[in-house]
């Protein structure tokens, strides 16, 4: 990594394997770091707040900024699109930040072909079974958002090769520690230089 230029961490998992409850941890150790809030055609849930959670926009407008390149990455996530800022993402690092991202599989590899140096972190859960349990109790999702989500776990699984760190989210306190000293050893290591 150059010096002066921050790190990119990128955390994916299944839905409901803990990673938005995983990156409030991080971000709440590491203070300085930026959190990417990706842009969406999905509509909020109960308790998200526009420009915190997400960027809620329309499709139309969405697919406007494709063409204007505005996106570092964008994909359809289970029937919806999401995109991360080009201008956040080159802004953050030239000012020498670290951002966590949050994002799927086929971001991640997109994000990889322009920044190969990123720390990228799969979440998986104990179990598929402890999945489906967390997504329910969680009840953000109708039932058939909630099966398409389980369908696509095990698509999303099968690229965790992909990452190069890997963290099972079973007890929350030793997953979130598992994430502070992965995170910790990469702003260490660039402290040394
Ligand atoms: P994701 O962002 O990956 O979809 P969330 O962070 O929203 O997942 O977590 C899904 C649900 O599981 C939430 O209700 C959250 O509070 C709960 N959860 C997260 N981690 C754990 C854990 N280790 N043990 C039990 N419940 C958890
Ligand atoms: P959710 O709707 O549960 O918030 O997110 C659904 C999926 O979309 C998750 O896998 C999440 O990581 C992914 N996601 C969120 N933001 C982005 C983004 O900007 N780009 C991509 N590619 N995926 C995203």
């Amino acid at each position: 990594m150059t010096v002066g230029r921050g790190h990119l961490f990128i955390i994916s998992a299944p839905s409901g394997a803990g990673k938005t409850t995983l990156c409030r941890a991080a971000l709440e150790r590491f203070k300085d770091m930026l959190y990417s809030v990706s842009y969406t055609t999905r509509s909020p849930r109960k308790g998200e707040q526009e420009g915190v959670d997400y960027h809620f926009i329309s499709k139309e407008a969405f697919r406007a900024d494709i063409k204007k390149g505005r996106w570092s990455e964008w994909a359809e996530v289970h029937g919806n699109y999401y995109g991360t800022s080009a201008e956040f993402i080159e802004k953050g690092l030239s000012s020498g930040r670290d951002i966590l991202l949050d994002i799927d599989v086929q971001g991640t590899a997109q994000i990889l072909k322009r920044h190969p140096d990123s720390v990228t972190i799969f979440v998986l859960p104990p179990s598929m079974d402890t999945l489906r349990q967390r997504l329910e109790t969680r009840g953000t999702e109708s039932e058939t958002v909630l099966k398409r989500r389980l369908e696509n776990a095990k698509k999303e699984m099968a690229h965790q090769n992909l990452y190069r760190h890997r963290i099972v989210n079973d007890q929350l306190s030793s997953a979130i520690e598992a994430l502070i000293s992965i995170v910790d050893g990469y702003r260490i290591e660039t402290t040394k230089k």
